[in-house]
């Protein structure tokens, strides 16, 4: 990937793999609730190894993790050599536009993206659309929106997004099969499940709500169809999801060489070399 976002994305899309918290907290490394990246800290190779993960399944992107105030750690970011920023997961429009303002102020191109809530609103009761436009106004060279929702909940909001800013759009959803009854996946309910602790899935009990990997591969594709550039996943995200979306993209990730192939399944597949009495079973499996 070139050094320039811009250039890059006046290319085609980019891909951007995220949702790192929900993935250190899956795998034993961090307490969901808080969410604090202790293990940055405390098992640095995890995080290097998940990041490795994301990059042979396709990601473009690799993303720091951190806390502190915006200005220290853009500063940090920027003697680091990073090639941009991304602001996101905010729900107001003044406090990405202060987010926006240090990155401007540093000399790096910005990705900024909103989370939008069950309203589809910013906190100020902003949409989407003109809160996006007030980003761009305000120099943002991407924006759009990350976490929160999941795909078809996101897409949603995207065209209004798309026709109001004539910068590049981002959309990073959630991997989760949120619904507009429950647009977010912070509050939601299994219907299968009567055991989950005070009834809301949310966060760590969301596995029957979870898109598979073409779901979202789908969703890369009808971004890449509605020239939404910056295509991502959030909270939730493994390197299987990226790896499809990325081959959606028209792709072929390092991670290509172990893509799923079923010709040769002893049961499924259409191999010559297959056994007769092994796929006539298939049919009573
Ligand atoms: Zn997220």
């Amino acid at each position: 990937m070139g050094k320039d976002l811009i250039s890059r994305l006046n290319k085609g899309p980019v891909l951007c793999a995220e949702g790192y918290l929900f993935a250190m907290e899956r795998r034993g490394y961090l307490q969901a609730g808080a969410f604090v990246p202790e293990v940055v800290l405390e098992h640095p190779e995890v995080v290097s190894q998940l990041h490795r993960e994301f990059i042979r399944a396709g990601s473009d992107v690799v993303q720091v993790e951190c806390q502190k105030m915006f200005e220290e750690q853009i500063g940090w970011a920027k003697e680091a050599g990073v090639d941009f920023i991304i602001a996101e997961t905010i729900t107001w429009v003044e406090e990405l536009k202060i987010a926006l303002k240090a990155i401007k102020d540093a000399g790096l191109i910005a990705v900024c993206n909103y989370a939008f809530r069950r309203d589809g609103k910013t906190r100020e009761g902003i949409l989407p659309g003109e809160a996006c436009k007030i980003l761009e106004d305000n120099g943002a060279d991407v924006v759009g929106l990350n976490c929160f929702r999941g795909p078809k909940m996101t897409m949603k909001l995207l065209p209004e997004i798309r026709k109001s800013v004539s910068c590049h759009v981002a959309a990073l959803p959630v991997p989760y099969r949120t619904t507009e009854k429950d647009p977010g996946f912070l509050n939601q309910t299994d219907e299968g499940c009567d055991c989950i602790p005070g009834g809301n899935a949310f966060p760590v009990a969301l596995d029957n709500l979870y898109c598979n990997r073409f779901e979202m591969a789908e969703f890369a594709k009808e971004c890449a169809d509605k020239k939404i550039n910056f295509i991502g996943i959030c909270c939730g995200a493994e390197p299987h999801h990226v790896r499809e979306m990325a081959v959606a993209l028209g792709r072929k990730p390092i991670s290509y060489k172990y893509y799923p192939d079923m010709s040769k399944h002893y049961a499924h597949g259409t191999d010559k070399t297959l056994k007769k009495h092994n796929t006539d079973a298939a049919k009573t499996l």
